[in-house]
């Protein structure tokens, strides 16, 4: 039952009260409305389905956020893929180590899976099917696993991994902001549990 509407920022009553530095670099504002007044016109949509523009939009940005997950995710595999072979510590490569040959192997498993998932999502998209529960699986999944991800090459360039010299801090903190905006994972999954089980709970 909510509207929405578009407020020009130099509306009376539109108060921007402070900015938030948020960790991934970027800000966001808090604002107030204080008796704001905008004409009809402004109406988003139509009266009482203000949401229905928004979800529209959240699936695209849903789908970005996958991207960018992969992205991410590829560039962190990348950077260890060339590490490994080059650090060698008590006489033997990274790359010889079970557990680094684990990361790299789980990083590979998981961004073809991501890829998969999400080409799968927009071709049902494309093909004007109902995504809503692919939507919110490829949004938790990507954004979780390739968060893993960084994590892991953060690891694997040990003292390194901790500058801000290397992209990597950059990555992970944009991942994990990814795993709160637009919906937090556990509310995505809630989602894809609520619509498999038929229960609204
Ligand atoms: C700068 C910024 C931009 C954002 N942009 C968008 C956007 O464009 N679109 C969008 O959709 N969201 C966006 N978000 C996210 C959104 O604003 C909320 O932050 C998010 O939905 C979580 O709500 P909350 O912060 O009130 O946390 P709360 O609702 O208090 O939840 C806190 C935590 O509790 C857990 N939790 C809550 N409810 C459940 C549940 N039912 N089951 C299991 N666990 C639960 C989750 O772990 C959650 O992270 C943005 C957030 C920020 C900071």
């Amino acid at each position: 039952g909510m509207s929405a509407f578009l407020v020009d920022r130099d509306t009376p009553g539109f108060n921007v009260l402070r900015k938030i530095p948020m960790i991934d670099g970027t800000a966001t504002y808090e604002i107030a409305l204080d008796d704001c007044r905008v004409p009809g016109w402004k109406l988003l949509g139509t009266r009482g389905q203000g949401f229905l523009p928004m979800q529209v939009r959240l699936g695209t940005r849903r789908i970005e956020m996958a991207s960018w997950s992969i992205g991410m995710a590829q560039r962190a595999l990348d950077m260890m893929i060339e590490y490994a072979p080059q650090r060698v510590t008590f006489g033997k490569p990274l790359s010889s180590r079970q557990t680094v040959q684990n990361w790299i192997a789980d990083a590979a498993t998981r961004i073809h899976a991501m890829r998969l998932m999400t080409y799968d999502c927009a071709w049902k998209i494309d093909e004007g099917r109902d995504t809503r529960q692919e939507i919110s699986m490829i949004k938790s999944y990507c954004t979780e696993a390739a968060y893993d991800i960084v994590d892991h090459a953060m690891q694997m360039f040990g003292g390194m991994g901790m500058t801000r010299e290397m992209p990597l801090y950059l990555l992970s903190n944009k991942l994990r902001t990814m795993r709160i905006y637009d919906g937090p994972s556990e509310i995505h999954n809630w989602v894809v549990a609520r619509d498999l089980l038929g229960t609204r709970e």
